[in-house]
């Protein structure tokens, strides 16, 4: 964390442990936070405050969290992680298609929080000065050169597919993010596919032949159950 700045959270959540929980986490990491426990308030705090994150329970009492979702959207761009129950991946998806950065499924714990916070702060980072999208992305073995257009794994040129390649730079361009198989195939594929998961599936199949050193165990391109795929950024 930058010295001398202290980000601020606005943390939604209706269960009082677990918004106690989540609040304790980010403070122990010098954040400031701002919690409240309706869609309404969320609204309203989102706008006077202006949170640097946004920390979103999924089911409260007054609304839906993903009408919440899209009500932000229309006016910020403020990073949003959705807190939800286990095995919602409809609406996992329906929270990222909505405009959610990233997802955490309850229970889970404050490493998995932090983590997720920080990498949401580091793409609005990221993209305020553009760098990202010219240099290399590195994680572990693998490298992907943008302004080079390759991509290496231990050194050894990868060879890929144009479509290969432009769901890689997808993913690059998203990395530590979950992507759902929707934005996958309407930024490769191209809209009007948006049916055709399976597409998804068996060019990730190939790219992980290709960019992984064991690709029945991955280290690198990794499945969201029903949800996408998510390229791990250290
Ligand atoms: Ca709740």
């Amino acid at each position: 964390m930058t010295k001398g700045y202290s980000p601020l959270a606005l943390v939604v959540e209706d269960d009082p442990p677990i918004r106690r929980f989540i609040v304790a986490g980010l403070t122990s990491q010098g954040f400031r936070v701002v919690d409240v426990d309706r869609a309404k308030s969320a609204v309203s705090h989102a706008a006077s405050h202006v949170p640097d994150v946004i920390v979103l329970d999924l089911g409260l009492p007054d609304r839906d969290g993903i009408e919440v979702i899209r009500e932000l959207r229309a006016w910020t761009q403020t990073p949003i992680i959705v807190v939800s129950a286990r095995g919602q991946e409809r609406v996992k998806v329906d929270a990222l298609d909505s405009g959610a950065d990233d997802y955490l499924t309850k229970p889970f714990g404050v490493a998995e929080l932090l983590a997720r916070v920080r990498v949401a702060l580091r793409h609005v980072a990221r993209s305020s000065d553009g760098t990202n999208e010219t240099g290399e992305f590195r994680v572990g073995d693998l490298v992907v050169d943008l302004n080079a257009r390759s991509v290496t794994l231990s050194g050894r040129p990868v060879h890929l597919t144009p479509t290969e390649y432009r769901l890689v730079t997808v993913l690059v361009r998203h990395a530590g993010k979950v992507v759902t198989h929707q934005k996958l195939l309407s930024e490769v594929w191209g809209p009007g596919l948006t049916d055709e998961t399976q597409y998804v599936r068996v060019f990730m199949a190939n790219l992980r032949r290709k960019m992984e050193p064991d690709p029945a165990r991955p280290r690198y391109l990794l499945t969201e159950v029903g949800v996408g795929y998510r390229l791990k950024d250290e």
